[in-house]
């Protein structure tokens, strides 16, 4: 058993990790930028060491800087978080090389998933249904103009090292091709330093269904369901639940086991989540991510699991405390993600929290690294706080949600809930009837102003 691990990361994710592990009896030790100095995750954990000035790649970025705060504290793991080096094979290549355990899966499949075209490759090979698309990447237009002579228009032009929804062009017919093919290799280029692109038919009203997996590294996988992330905006998830309020049992039950047999396949170690659209009752990948979603939360409710004990207890090699058999479903959980914004065009707001008070009560749980008086830095992630709850059905959690919103109090800077408030009164958010474009259309009709 690890005695003592580094969390490396801030804010809601490391007070979740360090929760995790204090239940389970082992230190931790929190990493933190000199504009956190105050942060909860500092306070919280058993340790702290300041690991540089506030620009996150002098700070949670550096690597030297982290493995040195490990060899200083004696820490022998080090627990990514999400975000900032969690999907880094590089990271975790340099981790091992010192010693020390990487708390999620090995490199070699971080790397395989960093890359669009491999990943979608990996995974056709598994048997995954994947969006009909280019066979890898497409070198020029005149390829690019054969091939959707074939797939046919609409088509969405994505950046083999894409992420955070950039490097994305959608072109409607064949005389938008050449510019959403230029444009998107220009910005893959500017933004991953990789022009490489590939192309996919682009779906006009999926669902985003991802499905969660947990694998323990040595051939043995199992799937804990979906969710449904389909309240977007600007590819953004503002609104995560699950069950999904369209996916049947079957459904479930099918693209569960393909995920679950895919990870034992290639002994894939720890939390991941393969992505889909889904639409008229047919599911494409779109990707894998390697580490824990931040909307991991409503999956822990439906399940009664905790998912960051298990990437803990895999990373040292035990085996996972459940079987497939044991996983069954047990009611509905919904996820708001609440951020420091103004509205309506959610402009980031950092600034001095001068009242905070958490809902509580049955079936609330918040998670947040808020305080009365604390500053939210400028330089981060705006997201403060995620609000999860669970019913013993979706309409339970619907109401549930309106409840514990009503009780949340945070006052000193804008922030997104009354973006939940005005959605809670909507009859498609109610009956569970949106796709990946609803939110989208429901902000330029509802906050022009
Ligand atoms: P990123 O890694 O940048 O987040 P993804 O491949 O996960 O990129 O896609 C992000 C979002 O873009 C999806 O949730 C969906 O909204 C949209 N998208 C991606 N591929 C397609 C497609 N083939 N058709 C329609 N929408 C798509």
């Amino acid at each position: 058993m690890f005695e003592k691990i580094l969390i490396a990361n801030r804010g809601e994710i490391a007070l979740r990790v360090i929760r995790a592990a204090r239940e389970m009896g082992i230190k931790t030790v929190a990493v933190h930028s000199t504009a956190d100095a105050d942060a909860m995750h500092v306070r919280m954990a058993d340790e702290s060491v300041c690991i540089g000035p506030p620009s996150s790649s002098e700070s949670y970025l550096s690597i030297p800087s982290i493995i040195a705060a490990c060899e200083v504290t004696g820490a022998q793991a080090i627990h990514p978080g999400y975000g900032f080096l969690s999907e880094n094979a590089n990271f975790v290549q340099i981790v091992e090389d010192h010693g020390l355990t990487f708390i999620g899966p090995s490199a070699e499949h971080i790397r395989i998933m960093g890359d669009k075209i491999t990943a979608k490759d990996t995974m056709k090979a598994l048997g995954v249904p994947c969006v009909p698309g280019s066979e890898g990447g497409v070198a020029n237009l005149k390829q690019a103009q054969a091939l959707c002579a074939e797939i046919g228009f609409p088509v969405i032009v994505k950046a083999t090292a894409g992420g955070g929804g950039r490097g994305m062009k959608v072109a409607q017919s064949a005389a938008e091709l050449e510019k959403a093919f230029l444009t998107a290799r220009s910005e893959a280029k500017a933004a991953f330093g990789n022009d490489e692109v590939y192309i996919e038919k682009y779906l006009t009203t999926p669902r985003h269904i991802e499905i969660q997996v947990f694998g323990d590294g040595k051939g043995g996988a199992v799937h804990l369901g979906e969710r449904d992330c389909s309240l977007q905006r600007r590819h953004q998830k503002v609104l995560e639940e699950a069950p999904g309020p369209c996916i049947t049992a079957e459904e479930r039950a099918r693209i569960g086991k393909i995920c679950a047999d895919a990870c034992a396949n290639i002994q894939y170690r720890g939390a991941g989540t393969i992505e889909f659209l889904y639409e008229k009752g047919e599911f494409f990948f779109i990707e894998m991510n390697t580490r824990l979603q931040v909307e991991h939360p409503v999956t822990e409710a439906i399940f009664g699991v905790d998912l960051v004990q298990e990437q803990i207890r895999v990373a040292e090699g035990m085996p996972m405390s459940f079987t497939q058999d044991d996983l069954i479903i047990n009611g509905h959980a919904i996820e708001v993600r609440i951020n420091a914004e103004k509205l309506p065009d959610f402009a980031p707001r950092p600034g001095r929290i001068t009242q905070f008070h958490a809902p509580g009560g049955l079936g609330v749980r918040m998670d947040s690294a808020l305080y009365d008086g604390y500053k939210i830095p400028p330089y981060y992630d705006s997201l403060i706080a995620k609000l999860i709850v669970h019913g013993k059905d979706r309409h339970s959690a619907l109401r549930r949600l309106a409840r514990a919103l009503g009780e949340l109090i945070v006052d000193g800077v804008d922030t997104t809930v009354p973006l939940f408030h005005a959605l809670l009164q909507e009859d498609d958010i109610q009956s569970g009837n949106y796709n990946i474009h609803w939110l989208e259309h429901w902000l330029e009709t509802n906050l022009r102003d």
